[in-house]
């Protein structure tokens, strides 16, 4: 898909997302967020739902938790814009309340085809509710940090998963605080992982150590394990794996520019954002 493709379909889900009736929060939201970012993106960072500000704008993270996702990003190098951002749900649940299952299970469509569009190589997912959808039955405080292979079924078809608490509750915590900058300090090496997976220099097939995130292995993975410092996570097993040391953030795109344009597996040709 060319780029051109991949932002033609993305305005046609948010196009379907903004005339979405599928469910209770389409009667009291004020606008849809369907999700912004580059349609070339290699990272998608999925969060909850929107919240009072991005239910006006209909953009996502444009509140204060908007603000600590950006002072994130650019501590690894890079902007928003760089990469892609979305929600879990599209419609702002009244008075910020939990998005219910039902309508996490009605938005889901749009979310795995966004997915199954930008083909990412890393889904970060902000919180518990993002997290369940890629990590069914973890818990935040144990695979914050850490990586699984993604399920294909998520729409996400060769991707790695890395789990980071939700931005509003770094807002909250100084100690989450500290946490999402040790987590996201991961998140380039994180994509070089994932790059030579999809590459095909890891075995195409699931070992253990790196089993799709499902119901029952994320269960096995519910003991008590340390909790991740600001170095490499301690190995939470069987389906978690530690992230390496943070390293330089890799420039986004890179994989796919080569790709595109055989010259620019030189890295000096490279543009970056
Ligand atoms: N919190 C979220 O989870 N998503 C947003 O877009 C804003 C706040």
């Amino acid at each position: 898909m060319t780029r051109d493709e991949r932002q033609a379909a993305l305005d046609e889900i948010a196009n379907e997302v903004r005339a979405c009736t599928g469910c209770r929060l389409a009667g009291t939201r004020t606008r849809a967020v369907p999700g912004e970012g580059d349609p070339d993106t290699e990272v998608v960072f999925v969060g909850e739902g929107p919240g009072f500000n991005e239910d006006r704008e209909g953009r996502p993270f444009v509140g204060r938790a908007g603000g600590m996702l950006v002072r994130l990003l650019a501590s690894v190098g890079w902007r928003r814009d760089d990469v892609f951002i979305t929600n879990v749900v599209k419609c702002r649940p009244p008075d910020n309340r939990d998005p219910q299952p039902d309508e996490i299970a009605a938005c889901a469509p749009f979310l795995r085809r966004q997915l199954a569009v930008l083909d990412p190589a890393v889904v970060v997912t902000l919180g518990r509710y993002s997290m369940g959808t890629f990590m069914p039955g973890a818990r935040i405080g144990q695979v914050h940090g850490t990586t699984a292979p993604a399920d294909p079924d998520t729409g996400a078809r060769d991707a790695l998963v890395f789990a980071m608490y939700h931005p509003a509750a770094a807002l909250r915590s100084p100690a989450v605080e500290t946490d999402s900058f040790a987590d996201v300090a991961r998140v380039p090496g994180v994509l070089l992982r994932a790059r030579e997976r999809r590459a095909g220099s890891m075995p195409a097939t699931a070992t253990p150590s790196e089993a799709p995130a499902t119901a029952a292995a994320a269960a096995s993975d519910a003991a008590p394990t340390p909790e991740p410092t600001s170095m490499p996570a301690p190995a939470p097993e069987p389906t978690s794996m530690p992230a390496p040391a943070p390293e330089p953030a890799p420039p986004l795109g890179a994989s796919r520019l080569a790709a595109a344009d055989p010259a620019a597996d030189d890295a000096s040709q490279l543009t970056l954002f």
